[in-house]
């Protein structure tokens, strides 16, 4: 049987502990089953925001107020155990999942509407030194460089060090970054993918649209590892 390069590449890989189960893996970060098991957004959504929408449609609520990004390229559900391992990569200090999940990303990512620019959510500098690195610059910087397009790492700003989304109620998250972002540099005519961790309420994304919209960005689109759902208690 002749195996082609990358079948060969797979089998060479040095097996190591899938970090869900413990078991071997030669998969990569996880391994097959734990992969089979997670939680992939497969299911009809929306193209603008990923929301479930049977019909594939753009859903009301982004008809109703849509969003500055026309389109989001989304992997998972954030839902356990997807959950907890976007949480040990970013307050675990895991980073090499980052890079597994920007490959499973950039596979996601429409080749025929690649844009120009790829810009990570900015921390703020302080955030930034409590932390040590900003996990949607390790998602960005791989994509870019996988898919061939130019990353701006430090155009666009957090200008105000605003209390964590996820601490607030889903209501007061726009309120909370408003007016948060700066861009530095001119996008006139140009699309732009925002890249961040997990989409929400869609918050902080749309406040970093409107900053490259600002600046003349004339296309967003935004690249997410995970979408949380809403709760059926819990209005966006
Ligand atoms: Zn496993
Ligand atoms: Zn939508």
């Amino acid at each position: 049987m002749i195996l082609n390069i990358s079948t060969k590449f797979e089998l060479m890989l040095p097996a190591q502990p899938c970090v869900l189960c413990g078991g071997m893996s030669h998969e990569g970060m996880w391994c097959a089953p734990c992969d089979e098991a997670s939680p992939y957004l497969n299911e009809p959504h929306c193209p603008v925001c990923s929301l479930p929408s049977p019909t594939r449609e753009i859903c009301g609520k982004c008809l109703k107020h849509p969003p500055l990004f026309t389109r989001t390229a989304c992997v998972f559900t954030y839902t356990f155990p997807l959950d907890k391992l976007i949480l040990a990569m970013k307050y675990g200090g895991q980073l090499t999942l980052a890079e597994a999940f920007a490959k499973k990303m950039a596979k996601r990512i429409d080749r025929h509407t690649l844009p120009d620019y790829v810009i990570p959510m900015p921390l703020h500098p302080t955030r930034l030194r409590e932390r040590g690195f900003n996990q949607s610059l390790l998602l960005a910087s791989t994509i870019a460089r996988q898919l061939g397009i130019v990353l701006l790492p430090d155009s666009c700003q957090r200008i105000r060090n605003t209390p964590s989304q996820s601490s607030l109620p889903w209501k007061e998250r726009n309120k909370n970054v408003r007016n948060a972002f700066r861009c530095d540099i001119d996008l006139s005519g140009k699309h732009v993918a925002l890249v961040d961790d997990v989409l929400t309420t869609g918050a902080s994304l749309n406040a970093l649209a409107a900053a490259a919209r600002q600046k003349g960005a004339e296309e967003i689109s935004t690249w997410v590892i995970a979408r949380t759902l809403p709760h059926k208690d819990k209005a966006f």
